[in-house]
């Protein structure tokens, strides 16, 4: 494993860190397992939320006995005094930590600034000794934007990876420059990667971004170990690769990221909007069947009710996308002999 200084935090982080929200979806033993094998592949540093159901928890009891040797970054959803004291507490008695080394506001309308409530009580709790650094995670580039500027933030936690915009690129570049230490989320742009390598070898000249990985299998983990072992450098080939990849993803597509949800009539959006990309770029098998079919027909019950528009960071048309996603499924399948 290789590790870096995490800007102005001073933190010694892997350059590899473990994205927890995918562990939601496993069971509390096998996610201790899971999370004791990065450990033990020298992975440092876990990326959790209040947000992401039981977590927390996992983290807890996967790693409360080797709590001095990792950092561990959490989130709050909450800005205001109550909220964030109570989410603050439970994260603490879930991770079984008396402190926090990165407490982020999760993904806040309005960044909180000096003098706000929130920032308010993340100096308080700083003062206490609750956590260590402040930081904040964002999806709109404005809104990580005015983080920096601000100056009031130890981290930023913004979506990059290998085919990320420039203006993108920059902006993790003008985080490098004053110091402030970059979490990499979506570093797989929600899965339409084909592997982390290429995303790995373009994130690397950076030394203050470190990329969260999101593990839910032992696969996935394993890949991201033997990397580590051997960093891929951006030769010619892997530099083709992600040349390739930004035109096959060039314009707007859904990330996957799930804020615009809940959806009024339960249509899975994050899944079903980004249908025509998993299709092409995954194992398309996996989503010609019963369940799958069901998923998508729901699109036919939207009832433009317009809550999921103004929730999407990146100003996706949702409803729009997803009745072509449902349009080109219902090609695909005919195509592939699945009725
Ligand atoms: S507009 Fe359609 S897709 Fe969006 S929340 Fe409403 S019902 Fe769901
Ligand atoms: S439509 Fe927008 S908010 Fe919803 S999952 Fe896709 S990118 Fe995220």
């Amino acid at each position: 494993m290789n590790y870096t200084i995490f800007g102005k935090t001073n933190l010694n982080v892997s350059r590899s860190a473990f994205g927890v929200l995918p562990l939601q979806r496993v069971g509390m033993d096998e996610a201790i397992r899971l999370l004791n094998m990065a450990y033990d592949g020298g992975i440092n540093f876990y990326d959790t939320a209040r947000g992401y159901s039981d977590s927390e928890e996992k983290v807890g009891n996967a790693l409360a006995d080797k709590r001095g040797k990792i950092v561990i970054a959490t989130k709050t959803p909450s800005t205001e005094a109550e909220g964030f004291w109570r989410d603050l507490e439970t994260s603490l008695k879930y991770l079984k930590t008396d402190y926090i080394d990165i407490y982020q506001f999760h993904n806040p309308k309005e960044v909180p600034l000096a003098g706000s409530a929130g920032y308010e009580c993340m100096l308080k709790a700083k003062e206490q000794g609750k956590i260590r650094f402040i930081g904040v995670t964002a999806h709109r580039l404005d809104n990580a934007e005015k983080a920096l500027e601000s100056g009031l933030y130890d981290t930023i936690q913004f979506p990059l990876s290998a085919i990320s915009s420039e203006s993108e690129i920059n902006f993790a570049k003008k985080c490098g420059e004053k110091n402030v230490g970059f979490i990499a989320m979506k570093a797989m742009c929600g899965g339409l990667l084909p592997s982390a390598a290429p995303s790995m070898a373009f994130l690397r000249d950076m030394d203050h971004v470190v990329p969260i990985w999101g593990f839910q299998r032992e696969s996935e983990i394993k890949e991201v170990l033997e990397l580590e072992q051997n960093p891929p450098a951006l030769t010619g080939e892997l530099l083709s690769d992600i040349e390739k990849y930004r035109s096959e993803l060039a314009g707007n597509f859904c990330r996957g990221c799930g804020y615009c949800r809940p959806c009024a009539a339960g249509i899975e959006i994050d899944w079903c909007a980004r249908m025509p990309l998993l299709l092409r770029r995954a194992v398309w098998q996996n989503f010609m069947n019963d369940h799958w079919k069901a998923e998508m027909n729901k699109i036919n019950e939207c009832t433009n009710c317009g809550m999921c528009k103004p929730r999407c960071p990146y100003g996706l048309d949702t409803p729009q996308l997803l009745k072509a996603a449902l349009k080109d499924y219902n090609e695909f399948c005919e195509n592939a002999g699945y009725k």
